[in-house]
């Protein structure tokens, strides 16, 4: 079969190769894949920043946003069956890896698909264990491949909402920082429970991203014409604030975007080797007597990929063609350097023709 491999730590390494077929052992799904997202963590695996190879060997095959279709019936799951799989695997000896939590793994040694240690989705044919597979209902098709990116927003949200309800806290304003998939995924959620939601990105008015975050009847700034201060100011502080932009400097500021009781929600990664710097008193004085807090995100819980796939179903039914427009690329997989480089809000690799069994 074919797949997308690459070599953790090395450049320019990443090709579409050939791969033993996986063999499904007692009690696996076999799974045919649809189509595989990629995203920023794909691209830095690519550019040789991030990943490590399975202990086999060098090689890793990429991808970790699957949708794919059931080969073969396998326990819980028939033949034909839409699916997609998490992604972070239990380390085998902490306490919250135990609890099916690896998401809140406590060693910090977990396996990923397609990311670390663990052979990614980006091939004709997955093998998988049914705990780690998850049902997509056939009525939200394609835009399954959406799943991945959504759960993490899902658990970001669950835990935003957790530290808000542990005092009187009504989520009735929410900005979301970044257009990417997460950002974007993050405001569809928001806007489904009813929040008035701003966004705010680098991309202009009137760019794909800003006639999403219309569709969604969220309220769009570009940097080019507002920071983000001003919108809070305009808004009057915010009850939640979502950063997706990768920027530490940014992370930081949200403290300073918060209304009373607010919570900011941290998604980004940033590695630059660099002091961030806040105004003193946003910190030593508005944190603390408006009893503001900054939490931060990762991966996604069990519990989230249902959730994440429901609320993207509901926002599909509410929102069709706004949907549709999440994925601004599609491509085969011989164009995965288009879909690498894509910087839209979603790119993905078709693994089999559109309008193929779903
Ligand atoms: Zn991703
Ligand atoms: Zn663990």
């Amino acid at each position: 079969m074919r797949a997308l491999v690459t070599t953790p730590g090395q450049a320019h390494a990443t090709e579409v190769a050939e791969a033993p077929d996986p063999r499904p052992e007692a009690g696996e799904v076999l799974v045919r894949t649809l189509e595989v997202g990629v995203c920023g963590t794909d691209r830095e695996i690519a550019e040789g920043l991030f990943g490590v190879a399975p202990d086999d060997g060098s090689r890793l095959v990429l991808g970790h946003e699957l949708l794919g279709v059931v080969e073969r019936d396998g326990p819980g799951f028939a033949r034909g069956d839409l699916v997609t799989a998490t992604v972070r695997r239990s380390c085998g000896r902490c306490a919250a890896c135990a609890q099916g939590a690896p998401d809140a793994c406590l060693t910090g040694d977990y396996g990923e698909r397609g990311v670390t240690r663990l052979h990614g989705f980006a091939a004709e044919l997955v093998v998988e264990a049914p705990e780690h597979l998850v049902a997509v209902p056939a009525s939200l098709g394609r835009l399954g491949v959406l799943a991945e990116p959504a759960s993490v927003c899902a658990r970001a949200l669950r835990h935003a909402r957790a530290v808000g309800a542990r005092q009187p806290w009504e989520l009735r304003r929410a900005l979301v920082l970044g257009t990417g998939a997460i950002g974007m995924l993050s405001a569809c959620l928001l806007r489904l429970e009813g929040a008035d939601v701003w966004v705010v990105g680098q991309a202009d008015a009137g760019t794909p991203q800003a006639q999403l975050a219309d569709g969604l009847g969220a309220r769009y700034a570009s940097t080019e014409d507002a920071t983000a201060a001003d919108v809070a100011r305009d808004a009057g502080g915010f009850d939640l604030v979502v950063e997706a932009t990768g920027d530490a400097q940014v992370m930081l500021d949200t403290l300073g975007l918060l209304g009373r009781n607010g919570v900011a929600c941290l998604l980004g990664i940033d590695a630059r080797r660099r002091r961030v710097a806040l105004d003193g008193p946003v910190l030593g004085v508005d944190a603390i007597l408006q009893n503001r807090s900054l939490v931060a995100s990762v991966s996604a819980n069990r519990v989230d990929w249902p959730a994440a796939i429901a609320a993207l179903d509901r926002a599909r039914a509410r929102w069709p063609d706004v949907l549709d427009a999440f994925v601004g690329l599609r491509v085969p997989v011989d164009g995965f350097a288009d879909a690498l480089a894509f910087r839209g809000v979603k790119a993905t690799l078709a693994f089999q023709p559109d309008g193929a069994p779903c």
